[in-house]
């Protein structure tokens, strides 16, 4: 095994390198993971322009799947060879929030990928707690299960009574994977709303929602009004799952008398959205955020690798380490759908 790696690496916002690292080096309580996939997302998006909290110079990768290839001294129940993805969480335990068991709040909230070295590299290292096998899902697959555990803590943060119309505002991974934990959990009827294009054409191959809105890009005026002439009530339930200012802001529209709307995208810090507090207090309308996860990986795996939430068909792009920036550009490039990094495309990687 060499005792190098190739990385991505952000020595500062836009301030991009492919680099040759020493392979990390692991603590008795850590496996050493080979990367095999790694999803590209929003957030990757965000930090390499430093609209995120981030802390450089980052490799980042957040979405991690492999084989576990060193295993701590300390460490049980798990194997070298073994597939595997990782919980990118690192909590501190013993902060204010910690300490009341709110960990998502936690004030030292680290994340493999976004404040320490994460999975956009031949390896990387993990806490062997935060380290769940699969078994039936490819590596490409795989990468969805931390954006599938971020929309497990959506639904934990929205608990939908029985019966609930929902309307998800994107078609995106986590879009199309809340719309399936709806379905499956007691929604009456999901519609899916979305830019006209690869993404809703995958929403459907999935059967992901029970109706869909095919929005026109340059005019999406037509379709809306559509939808609220089919849904004069509007929804019990709205997911702005986009990221977009303008979507969150017109969101509130859709949303049904005492209904809730929860605000999922990542979103640049200065977006801002322009609501109506006398509809909010008159309208009992509920609002809620859902930020990221923790201790959601055990039930997405099982979401997934059990096949109850399909993620067939999601990632439509490989790109390998060196081809980093074009992965990012695939995924603002609005034609894909969930976009990875497989070191193994490149083309002097020593995979063992
Ligand atoms: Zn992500
Ligand atoms: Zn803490």
């Amino acid at each position: 095994m060499s005792t190098t790696m190739n990385a991505v690496c952000y020595h500062a916002p836009r301030k991009l390198e492919i680099i040759t690292k020493p392979i990390p080096q692991i603590n008795d309580d850590q496996v050493l993971i080979r990367v095999t996939c790694c999803g590209v997302c929003g957030t990757d998006h965000h930090l390499a322009e430093g609209e995120f909290i981030g802390k450089f110079p980052l490799v980042p990768g957040h979405e991690i799947v492999g084989i576990i290839s060193q295993v701590g001294r300390s460490v049980k129940g798990l194997e070298v060879g073994e597939r595997c993805v990782a919980d990118n969480t690192i909590l501190c335990d013993s902060c204010f929030f910690c300490r009341r068991g709110e960990y998502l709040l936690c004030e030292n909230f680290d994340s493999l990928g976004v404040t320490t070295s994460g999975g956009f590299a031949e390896y990387v290292a993990v806490q062997a707690k935060k380290v769940f096998k699969i078994h039936n899902l490819t590596d490409e697959e795989a990468t969805l299960i931390e954006p599938a555990s971020c929309a497990i803590h959506g639904m934990d943060k929205l608990s939908p009574p029985v019966g609930v119309k929902v309307l998800v505002l994107g078609a995106g991974p986590t879009g199309l994977i809340l719309a399936q934990l709806l379905k499956v959990n007691g929604a009456s009827h999901v519609t899916i709303a979305a830019n006209k294009g690869i993404k809703t054409r995958i929403a459907q191959d999935l059967n992901a929602g029970d109706a869909y809105v095919e929005l026109d890009r340059a005019d999406p005026a037509p379709q809306w009004e559509e939808l609220r002439k089919q849904h004069p009530y509007g929804f019990d339930v709205v997911i702005e799952a986009t990221g977009s200012e303008q979507v969150a802001n017109d969101a509130i529209n859709f949303v049904r008398r005492g209904g809730t709307l929860m605000i999922y995208g990542v979103y640049s810090d200065s977006a801002r959205v322009h609501w109506s507090p006398a509809k909010i207090f008159g309208d009992e309308i509920k609002i809620i955020g859902s930020f990221a996860q923790t201790h959601c990986f055990a039930r997405a795996v099982e979401y997934l690798d059990g096949g109850k939430i399909n993620v067939k068909g999601m990632v439509t792009d490989a790109f390998s380490i060196k081809d980093y920036q074009k992965a990012l550009d695939k995924m603002n490039s609005k034609g894909a759908c969930k976009v990875v990094v497989k070191p193994s495309l490149d083309p002097e990687y020593s995979a063992q």
